[in-house]
């Protein structure tokens, strides 16, 4: 969809943003309670709301290098320990999981990486480094409550793969975060 500025007298409203607010303000909280009366179709409904979100932030075109990669600590291998919450570049690089990987890839592009464990870690971590996007890695529940706790800033949602369940060393499809990068770094 592209973005569609209406423009009057000193206001600019950008549409897509608007039904953003729409989609993650009104009709996230009416599928989650729809979904408290059909549960096994929550996180489908989940994962539609962060579509939706990721295809109205693209129409958004916004352009900013100032991007905070957020993470889940599930992604650390469950093993290692090394503690990443508060500083991530505690990791040593193993190679072990794809923390390694994330690091490599922000430090490429000297993007802020952070690991939340939480939402109300996630909104501190947002509060303090004040991103101008922010590129979001968790499960279905975590990404979409996320994005409306954010809301308006612009946040692209990538869901982890879960091949040993949730929140159990978790990966992520490290070319999609990249994409992600270069859409809103681009020049
Ligand atoms: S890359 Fe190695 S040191 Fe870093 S978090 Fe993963 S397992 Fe731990």
């Amino acid at each position: 969809m592209p973005a569609v500025v209406i423009s009057g007298k000193g206001c600019s409203l950008n549409v897509s943003k608007l039904s953003r607010g729409v989609v993650l303000k009104i009709l996230y909280p009416i599928l989650m309670l729809v979904a408290a009366f059909m549960k096994s179709r929550k996180e489908s409904f989940q994962h539609a709301i962060i579509r939706m979100n990721n295809r109205l932030v693209r129409a958004e075109k916004t352009r900013t290098k100032k991007i905070l990669i957020l993470l889940p600590h599930c992604l650390q291998i469950s093993d290692c320990e090394i503690r990443l919450t508060h500083n991530i570049y505690n990791c040593k690089r193993c190679g072990r999981c794809e923390i390694r990987d994330l690091i490599e890839i922000t430090d490429a592009f000297k993007l802020n990486l952070s690991v939340a464990t939480g939402g109300t870690l996630a909104r501190k971590i947002v509060q303090e480094l004040r991103p101008e996007a922010i590129i979001a890695v968790a499960c279905e529940r975590d990404l979409s409550s996320g994005l409306v706790d954010t809301f308006p800033i612009p946040v692209l949602g990538i869901p982890n793969e879960r091949p040993f369940g949730p929140c159990f060393n978790t990966r992520v499809d490290l070319d999609k975060v990249k994409e992600a990068i270069t859409f809103f770094g681009r020049d």
